[in-house]
This record gives C-alpha cells, sequence and structure tokens, in this order.
C-alpha cells in the first residue's frame, strides 16, 4: 500500500488537489466524469473534503473509493471530530481501508450551522491532535497529515499559540502538512520560520485556491479569513466588470504564486480546484513541466 507521504521524499515537488462532494444533485451526478477527468490529469494525490454538517458529507467515502479504485489516483480521505463520535470515526477508518484508502486529514472541522454549543461541545476529540493520536495507535499503517495556517487559525490568540498547538498535532502523528489558502506567499514562509523555529519538521504543501471572480474573492476571504495583497485587490478592482479577464488574471496570479513558491523551496502545490478539473489542467500544465520535467 504506498503512503503520500513518501511522494515527498520520491518526487518532491508535489503537486496535488482537493474535491468536495458537491451539494447540488446535478453537479454530484457528473462526480464520476469529473474524478475521470481528475485522473487524466495524474494529480499526485486527491484530497476529498468530508463536511460535518452537509447532507451529502455520506458521498465522500464513495467519491474517494470511486477516485482510489476507478481512477487510479491516491486519495487522502479528510475526516473530522465535529460530527463523528469515536466508534464512528473508527467505523470510517475500517471503511477507508477495506477501498484501499490509508492516507486521512485529521480535522477539529467547523461548527454547522444548525448544532448547539452544547452538541459541538461533546465531541470525542477537542482537538486534531487528539485524532491524530487516536488514529496512529489504532491504524499505526496509515500515513495523518494535518491542517496548518498561514494567517493563523481564526481561534488562536496568537501565531505563536496556533504554531505551539501545530507542534502538537505533529508530535501526535502527523507527518505531512497542508495549509489553508493564502494569497500572499510571505504569510507561508512565515509559517515555516515558525515551525522551523519550534523543530517541525514534516512537509508542507502550499494550499493555493485561483480566484475566478470577484464574488468569489468575497466568499473565500469570509471562509477563510486570509489576507489579500494589494496586487490582489487593484487586480479584483480593475476587473470588477469584466468576467472573462477577472477569470484569467485570478488564475495567472495563482500560476505566478505557485512558481515563487517552487522556486523558493515548497515541498507541494495543493490546488482548491472547486470541482473543476479544468483549473488544474491550467495551472498544473504550466508549472509540472518546469519544476518536475514532466508534462504530468
Ligand atoms: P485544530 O488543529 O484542532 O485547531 C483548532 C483551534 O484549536 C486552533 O485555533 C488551534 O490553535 C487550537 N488548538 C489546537 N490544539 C489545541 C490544544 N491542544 N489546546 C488548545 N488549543 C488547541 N473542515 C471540514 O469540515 N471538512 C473538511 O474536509 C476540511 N478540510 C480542510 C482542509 C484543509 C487543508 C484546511 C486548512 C482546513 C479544512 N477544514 C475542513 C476546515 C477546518 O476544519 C477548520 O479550519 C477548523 O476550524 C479547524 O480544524 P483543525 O483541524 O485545524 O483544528
Amino acid at each position: 500500500m504506498s503512503s503520500i507521504r513518501d511522494l515527498y521524499r520520491d518526487s518532491k515537488p508535489v503537486f496535488s488537489c482537493e474535491i468536495y462532494p458537491p451539494k447540488k444533485e446535478e453537479e454530484l451526478l457528473r462526480i464520476d466524469e469529473t474524478l475521470t477527468a481528475i485522473g487524466k490529469i495524474h494529480p499526485d494525490f486527491l484530497s476529498v473534503t468530508y463536511g460535518a454538517g452537509g447532507s451529502n458529507a455520506g458521498k465522500a467515502v464513495e467519491i474517494a473509493s470511486f477516485a482510489k479504485n476507478k481512477c487510479g489516483l491516491e486519495v487522502l480521505s479528510h475526516i473530522t471530530s465535529v460530527g463523528f463520535s469515536r466508534e464512528r470515526l473508527h467505523e470510517g477508518l475500517l471503511t477507508f481501508r477495506e477501498h484501499g484508502i490509508e492516507n486521512v486529514l485529521v480535522l477539529r472541522g467547523d461548527r454547522p450551522k444548525l448544532m448547539t454549543d452544547e452538541e459541538f461541545n461533546a465531541r470525542d476529540f477537542l482537538h486534531a491532535s487528539d485524532m491524530a493520536e487516536y488514529v496512529q495507535k489504532n491504524f499505526p499503517e496509515f500515513t495523518i497529515a494535518g491542517a496548518c495556517y498561514p494567517d493563523k487559525h481564526f481561534e488562536a490568540k496568537s501565531l505563536d499559540e496556533d504554531a505551539d498547538h501545530l507542534k502538537l498535532k505533529v508530535e501526535s502523528g502527523c507527518s505531512m502538512l497542508i495549509s489553508q489558502l493564502f494569497l500572499d506567499n510571505s504569510l507561508f514562509y512565515s509559517l515555516l520560520e515558525r515551525m522551523d523555529k519550534r523543530g517541525i519538521h514534516v512537509p508542507v504543501s502550499a494550499g493555493i485556491m485561483p480566484i475566478t471572480s470577484v464574488k468569489m474573492l468575497g466568499t473565500t476571504i469570509s471562509l477563510s479569513g486570509t489576507s489579500v495583497p494589494k496586487e490582489f485587490s487593484d487586480l479584483a478592482a480593475r476587473y470588477a466588470d469584466r468576467p472573462e479577464d477577472m477569470k484569467k488574471a485570478g488564475i495567472d496570479y495563482a500560476i505566478r504564486q505557485c512558481q515563487y513558491l517552487l522556486e523558493h523551496g515548497a515541498d507541494g502545490i495543493h490546488l482548491y480546484i472547486m470541482n473543476k478539473p479544468a483549473l488544474a489542467e491550467e495551472i498544473f500544465s504550466q508549472i509540472r513541466p518546469r519544476y518536475t520535467g514532466s508534462r504530468y
């Protein structure tokens, strides 16, 4: 069974992307087509999100299995402690193993809108690090990834406090990290410095989301809380009334971000492609040949 952690040793930089189980019925009907198209792009791995409060959360296993077993993709399945008891987590991990998936991204998750404080606080695993510890103890063959935040997680009091918690996450079993999306590369390098100071030495893939519309910029900022550099806000202002130009400029910006990161030693690029294989195709085809020598 292959571990995606080994990719960082054997074929760095690692190119990956992320999809989510669609909420819209028509998108869900086309998900096999979407996965087949992603399979043809050959990312080093595909991560499949899990929405604790989403009605289609159950589809995550099905989607991950199709990607792994029908499209030949290495899969990293997200699991959240919110919405999962210890027993359900255990069953979920057994199911992943039955489907040949032994890579998981452990996450605490956010509180779904309809969940009360009491339900949220009653979760078995308070932090992602608690889940990492459980997975490592009970499923030692699994590769465990964790999330990290260049802008800091919104609940953390400071960047340093967040980095201290990140150290705990890694000590609890996360052998690789994927970052929250960011638009300002200097934030990513500051995070790497904080990690270095604390002796956290695991590969980190930089999370990049191509922002293809002004509306998407607003949603992305409110969901991720990342800051917007002047270069990007100028660009959004310039193309506010020209959607096609904005789309192109957003993709070009993401490509420039990736190029800079790869030239400055990033371990990997993790693309948030919003279930659009064409975005992965466009961006990877521009950056991969240059940094790996192969078209794919
Ligand atoms: P944690 O690592 O538990 O951290 C949460 C907060 O608690 C932070 O402020 C941290 O500093 C603090 N903390 C951590 N450990 C301790 C400790 N021991 N003591 C005190 N404080 C502590 N959400 C989903 O619902 N589904 C997904 O599929 C999903 N995928 C994601 C993928 C990536 C790459 C990223 C970056 C995020 C993803 N999220 C997903 C969002 C994530 O669930 C939220 O950001 C959530 O608020 C925090 O999750 P975490 O695993 O980082 O939490």
